[in-house]
């Protein structure tokens, strides 16, 4: 359990998290993490399983607390089929079988991965009543410690509640070799957080949402450590991969300790994930996460410093000022990463701000411009401002052999 007092509505913070282990060989202490637990089911897909999952497997085995593994095929979708196949295996038919009882569960679940693997153990894992874990093996995104799935259910995207990692095993040697791709995204899921805590504080004073202050310091300060290493990440170097890895883990533990996404998921995230279902919806393979809010974390920037430069209304125009500096820094960041985009076309670029609004319930300064009538000429006119200043490559371009 993790916890602390606060000066907020809530007054106390806590996850039933037990350990987050960041070291450059943590794949070598599962063992010792994970003492106690006698039936580990693990879970890789083929890409993880050979970086880190069969030697999460062998050490796990050699200390008799393995139950059994399970291999999804890559690239494994955070949907509804893979749940199926972790629910389906969970359990190993040949240690009982009792057509009076039910089948035998394991104590504990283990998910060796990043993204979607770990979104899928953690739902598995919330409906059979399970604690899990994960080996991360990219910081790819923010969702290790988070609380929350997002999965594909259908055409749909569906952000599930569900419960949150009990160890967070993140070994930095594992993380280092990660695609490029990967941590490119991992810092493009970053780089928006300020919109999400810019969002956040608009609706505390517009609607008297929660808000604590606390929190959004913490999520501040994880975006600024990730912004600080991220021109260093193309070298690989080891200090700019743990400064990354454990800004993503402290941005999802936020998530975690505010019981909601609202601190790490703003503006940028909605258009993002629209971007995502409508290549679902398309049955299409939706791209990385962290790229898509990337992309639309630069409209989200754009549509703020319009509303700043036209805005009548002093208070959203005060509270966005605060944010420019924090603007400026990652149009400059841009300049030097080049994040790759996957949106160029105008049509689609702008359905995803429009539809980006009731991604999900959650008020965002795409609500506010809805409400003034003013949504649709933001969205046209941001889209060249966007492909003017940050456009520089397609994602295709940059990384044709992608698979996911
Ligand atoms: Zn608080
Ligand atoms: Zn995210």
């Amino acid at each position: 359990m993790m916890e602390f007092s606060c000066s907020c509505m809530q007054k106390h913070h806590s996850i039933p998290t037990e350990t987050i282990e960041v070291s450059e060989h943590a794949i070598g202490k599962v063992a010792e993490i994970l003492k106690g637990y006698h039936r580990i089911f693990l879970v890789a897909d083929e890409n993880t399983w050979k970086v880190a999952g069969k030697r999460a497997a062998e050490l796990l085995e050699a200390a008799g607390m393995l139950s059994h593994t399970l291999v999804l095929p890559s690239p494994a979708l955070p949907n509804a089929e893979s749940v199926g196949r972790v629910l389906m295996d969970a359990g190993r038919d040949r240690d009982v079988y009792d057509i009076c009882a039910f089948s035998r569960n394991p104590d504990y679940i283990l998910a060796v991965g990043s993204g979607s693997v770990n979104d899928t153990c953690r739902m598995v894992s919330y409906r059979l009543g399970i604690p899990y874990g994960v080996a991360g093996t990219a910081p790819s995104m923010d969702g290790y410690a988070s609380v929350v799935a997002p999965l594909l259910n259908g055409k749909k995207k569906i952000v599930y509640n569900c419960t949150i990692a009990r160890h967070i095993i993140i070994d930095l040697s594992v993380n280092r070799e990660a695609p490029y791709p990967l941590l490119l995204s991992g810092i493009g899921d970053m780089i928006g957080k300020y919109i999400a805590i810019l969002d956040w504080e608009i609706s505390r004073d517009r609607n008297g949402e929660y808000y604590c202050d606390t929190i959004a310091d913490m999520v501040l300060k994880a975006t600024d450590q990730c912004l600080d290493v991220a021109p260093s990440l193309e070298n690989r170097d080891m200090t700019a991969i743990r400064a990354t890895s454990e800004g993503l883990i402290l941005s999802g533990q936020c998530i975690a300790y505010c019981g909601s996404s609202r601190p790490a998921s703003g503006t940028e995230h909605m258009i993002g994930q629209t971007w995502e279902v409508m290549d679902v919806e398309e049955g299409k393979v939706p791209n990385l996460h962290g790229i898509e809010v990337g992309e639309g974390t630069f409209a989200a920037i754009e549509i703020f410093r319009k509303l700043y430069r036209e805005t009548a209304d002093a208070h959203v125009k005060g509270l966005i000022e605060k944010y420019l500096p924090h603007f400026d820094r990652i149009e400059a960041l841009q300049g030097t990463l080049k994040l790759p985009f996957t949106v160029t076309d105008r049509a689609r670029f702008v359905e995803g701000i429009l539809r980006g609004r009731t991604f999900r319930d959650r008020y965002t300064i795409l609500q506010y411009l809805f409400d003034e009538g003013k949504l649709e000429a933001y969205a046209e006119a941001v889209y060249d401002t966007v492909m003017d200043r940050y456009f520089y490559r397609t994602f295709r371009e940059q990384f044709p052999e992608w698979k996911a």
